[in-house]
């Protein structure tokens, strides 16, 4: 079994996403992919931030239909801010030692990873999986991953990877570059403008029958 789990705040999600998901679940061959929205995002003001229902509702809308990708509210049936080394647990807990288990997220945020809940732990728990974005510099990683995570991380150009003295890998992908963001996404909603095309149709219009981000 390889499974992808793709956290995020998901407020709204949108087809950076959603491509970046599909791309990652050919290159790597996964069976299934959890997109994994965040109840109280640890990074994120909790009082501005649109209600865990919604966000997980619009993921829902986003990949239905799709044969592989799911979504998963676990984060929602834990009490606290929503932390991936939580989340990670649980997973490695319920699937066992032999599960494949691929931890995906984007270039920016691994860049922060030092503000993250136990972050040198979630590297001696799955396999990471950090996809290009617009915007941040992709020769930071590995500065990162040596010197805030492990200094004997080491890199391995076949296969665009960097090896875990624990025997798992931070895998970079360069996918479809696509300069989508949900920050964007509200600015426009706000401002009255068009999001059309930037995210799947359902979730526009769930957007705009439910005046979200007004
Ligand atoms: P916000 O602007 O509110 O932070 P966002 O567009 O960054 O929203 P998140 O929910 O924060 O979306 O992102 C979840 C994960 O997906 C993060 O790891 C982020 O780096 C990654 N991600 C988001 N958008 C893209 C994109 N366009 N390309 C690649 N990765 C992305
Ligand atoms: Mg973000």
């Amino acid at each position: 079994m390889r499974l992808g789990l793709f956290g995020g705040t998901f407020n709204p999600i949108h087809y950076g996403h959603l491509r970046a998901a599909e791309e990652i679940l050919e290159s790597l061959a996964l069976d299934r992919l959890l997109f994994i929205p965040a109840a109280q995002p640890p990074h994120k003001d909790s009082g501005a931030i649109t209600p865990f229902a919604t966000r997980l509702e619009m993921t829902r809308l986003a990949v239905e239909g799709h044969p592989v990708f799911e979504v998963s509210d676990i984060e929602g049936q834990r009490p606290g801010r929503s932390y991936s080394i939580e989340t990670l647990r649980q997973f490695r807990a319920g699937y066992g030692a032999a599960a494949e288990l691929f931890f995906i997220l984007g270039l920016d945020a691994i860049l922060e990873i030092n503000t993250w809940k136990d972050y040198r732990q979630l590297f001696t728990l799955c396999h990471f999986v950090v996809l290009d974005r617009p915007g941040s510099a992709p020769d930071q990683l590995a500065t990162v991953l040596q010197q805030e995570v492990h200094p004997q991380f080491r890199y391995q150009a076949s296969q665009e990877a960097f090896w875990h003295p624990s025997g798992y890998q931070v895998f970079f992908r360069r996918i479809t570059l696509l300069e989508i963001s949900s920050t964007r996404i509200r600015q426009l909603a706000g401002q009255g403008q068009s999001i059309r095309y930037l995210l799947p149709e359902t979730v526009r219009r769930y957007i705009l029958i439910n005046k979200l981000y007004q």
